[in-house]
């Protein structure tokens, strides 16, 4: 983009009430058959309607036709048995009853493919795609037929291949592989969790993204950032390898969070998705305190590679609250550009 500091999200923005209960993770369709799929369309059309009027630069689906993140591309794949539930632990941080994994895995059927030719046609600017990412794909279901946490992941990256490959030919400019998994498994991340993604987009040509939190604002996490004590390290452990991985653009928590941001510059010379809105709360963030966090970053990202955004998803936040944060991350990005373009 030649505008500087683009903004985006993170990816998840709150649904319409009439489609989904709001502010609540997970939260099951209103609708059915014919009115389900319809009222996914209006849906998208109403979350880019309110990104538009935000101000945000690159738009994104808002997740509006998908009900979890992770779970909803795994239930369009074959090999997983939804019937067949075990209790594991997920991201080593709360017990929940998973799928099991008891053959092959494949994709028979493009998954959210019609949703992105559908977004594509509803504007000209530039989209981003979210996809979760192997790792923590393998993390939210019980394997009884792999056997091996780098096995399935490896599958499951050529199946987001083949799903990125056909978002691409459907006119979506970045696709994010979310990986918060990558904040908790290190030696995962060292010994095969890298690789894993950049199988994930080897041959693409459209710009990938890696996008690495601490999670949605839900208790679970709450409670576990509370164990991390006074400065979060995590990213130390990841960053010097995706430094040099071939993927585009990193995705992170800056805002109200404990991450030291000096530790930005261990990815220096990707483009960066600095996060400055908390997504845990529901205070709206003013304006300058948008400005005072890009401002921070800016001394370890170029600004021609700055990209606001959002710390994480915003699904679980009420619908008003979201739309006070992104026309604050918009409003915070216009003071910084300023001061960036006049000198
Ligand atoms: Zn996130």
């Amino acid at each position: 983009m030649t505008k500087l500091l683009p903004t985006s999200t993170a990816g998840s923005l709150p649904k319409p009430a009439w489609i989904a209960e709001p502010e609540k993770l997970w939260s099951p369709w209103k609708l059915e058959g014919a009115a389900l799929a319809e009222g996914k369309q209006d849906a998208l059309r109403l979350t880019l309607a309110e990104q538009q009027r935000a101000g945000i630069d690159i738009v994104s689906d808002g997740e509006q036709t998908r009900q979890h993140f992770v779970t909803t591309f795994i239930e369009h794949l074959e090999g997983v048995d939804f019937e067949k539930r075990e209790t594991v632990q997920i991201r080593k941080r709360y017990d929940a009853s998973v799928p099991t994994v008891v053959g092959a895995v494949s994709r028979e059927r493009p998954v959210f493919v019609e949703d992105a030719r559908f977004f594509r046609k509803l504007t000209d600017g530039p989209i981003k795609w979210a996809l979760p990412g192997p790792m923590t794909m393998i993390d939210t279901l019980y394997d009884a037929h792999y056997k091996s946490r780098e096995k399935l992941a490896w599958e499951f990256a050529k199946i987001l291949n083949q799903e990125a490959k056909e978002l691409e030919a459907a006119g979506i400019d970045i696709i994010q592989f979310d990986e918060p998994a990558f904040n908790v498994f290190f030696e995962d991340v060292q010994d095969w969790g890298i690789a894993a993604l950049e199988r994930a987009i080897d041959g693409l040509k459209c710009e990938t993204a890696v996008h690495i939190c601490y999670g949605y604002g839900i208790k679970a996490n709450t409670d576990w950032k509370k164990t991390l004590g006074s400065e979060w390290r995590q990213y130390e452990e990841t960053f010097p390898k995706l430094q040099a991985s071939n993927i585009d653009m990193v995705s992170l928590e800056c805002h109200n969070s404990h991450v030291p941001l000096e530790l930005i510059e261990l990815i220096r010379g990707k483009k960066v998705m600095v996060g400055a809105i908390d997504v845990a709360t529901s205070t709206i963030e003013t304006p300058e305190d948008v400005a005072d966090t890009l401002r921070k970053a800016l001394r370890y990202v170029d600004a021609d590679k700055l990209y606001p955004c959002t710390n994480c998803g915003m699904t679980p936040l009420a619908r008003n609250v979201a739309r006070g944060k992104l026309e604050a991350l918009s409003a915070g990005a216009a003071i910084v550009r300023q001061e960036l373009e006049a000198v």
